[in-house]
């Protein structure tokens, strides 16, 4: 298997079996974002206890691209404290932005063929927004329904 494949291989489990799918009773923060041009949608659910992200989830519709990225975003935020989740995306951002895979990071890395299609960056990036929004938003106590 080489490493495209590998990439695209994580890409499609993530969306065939996204983790973490599943609202989540605990949360104290919650955000959602959406990608009109592709149709994507996704609301993210944060257990914020001080300034560590305790448990979080995703819920949400769309393409492959938006989804697995959202799945891979929640193993990788869950236990991390908010100035390590900004240096995650930071660096998510650049492999998606600038195609620049980092060896050390497949499930990241797996995302980077994406700059080759800017459209689909919003996609990629979108779950990643949500969070972010999510733990800098406003406590909030009751379900987005
Ligand atoms: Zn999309």
């Amino acid at each position: 298997m080489d490493l495209t494949e590998l990439y695209q291989s994580v890409i499609l489990e993530n969306n065939r079996r996204p983790r973490n799918y599943r609202k989540l009773p605990e949360a104290n923060r919650i955000a959602s974002g959406n990608n009109p041009v592709c149709g994507d949608e996704i609301t993210v659910f944060v257990q914020l206890d001080g300034d560590r992200i305790a448990d979080i989830s995703f819920q949400g519709a769309g393409c492959a691209i938006s989804q697995a990225s959202a799945s891979v975003m929640t193993q990788r935020l869950k236990g991390r404290t908010l100035a390590e989740a900004e240096t995650l995306f930071g660096r998510f951002k650049e492999i998606v932005t600038e195609g620049k895979p980092d060896d050390e990071d497949l499930d990241l890395s797996a995302f980077a063929g994406v700059h080759q299609f800017p459209a689909r960056i919003k996609c990629a990036t979108l779950g990643w927004h949500a969070a972010i929004n999510a733990v800098h938003g406003d406590s909030v106590t009751a379900s987005t329904e």
